[in-house]
């Protein structure tokens, strides 16, 4: 791609470095950028800042919140006795979807993957097994993506999971087509996690 300019070269570099986004979508984008007014423009670069800035990560779920305590942590309606552990923020944004949960969350950060480099201690497996330390929870739901990375996951989980008095279960995870829970519809993930069954007799 010849550019004209150095600086519109440049933003197409940057919008193109994320994720599915081409060369292409990239110089559409900063186009479209380039013909807004001045103040549209500030905004759109002031709630990407903002976002780095200010954003946090409760330190119960690690969920991303504008608090330390996220809102799902901190409603006392919520089943505090129940925790569904999750790969990242996206799955709790489906499993809330659902409206068929009303547990709390653990969100992991990501999955094992010796591959890309991740490890058990890259992930916040530690601040879960915490969690379960105040003997108030009841049930783990293990709800990961249908991968290699997930099924890893999950043992290593279960492996740590087993010496404490909880009930460890695992969403169907057969009907996650395509893998990753987001994609599942939501009637899908829902009745998934309805009929969520015991780790062990499931494998
Ligand atoms: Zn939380």
């Amino acid at each position: 791609m010849q550019f004209s300019s150095k600086l519109l070269e440049q933003a197409v570099d940057e919008f193109g470095r994320l994720p599915g986004v081409g060369k292409k979508t990239a110089l559409r984008l900063v186009l479209h950028l380039l013909k807004q007014p001045d103040g549209e423009v500030s905004r759109f670069t002031g709630s990407i800042n903002d976002l780095k800035e200010h954003i946090r990560y409760c330190r119960t779920c690690f969920n991303i919140a504008d608090q330390d305590t996220c809102e799902i942590c901190s409603a006392s309606k919520r089943d505090h006795e129940t925790i569904c552990v999750v790969e990242d923020t996206r799955d709790v944004m489906a499993i809330e979807n659902t409206n068929q949960y009303q547990g709390v969350y653990h969100v992991l950060g990501g999955l094992i993957s010796p591959m890309d480099g991740v490890g058990p201690t890259d992930l916040k497996i530690d601040a879960l097994l915490e969690r379960l330390r105040t003997g108030e929870v009841k049930e783990v739901i293990l709800a990961l993506s249908a991968t290699m990375e997930g099924d890893t996951t999950i043992f290593y989980l279960y492996r740590k999971l087993k010496d404490f008095n909880v009930q460890i279960s695992t969403i169907a995870r057969g009907i996650a087509f395509g893998g990753e829970l987001e994609y599942v519809d939501e009637l899908t993930l829902g009745r998934s996690i309805a009929t969520r069954v015991p780790y062990e007799r499931n494998n």
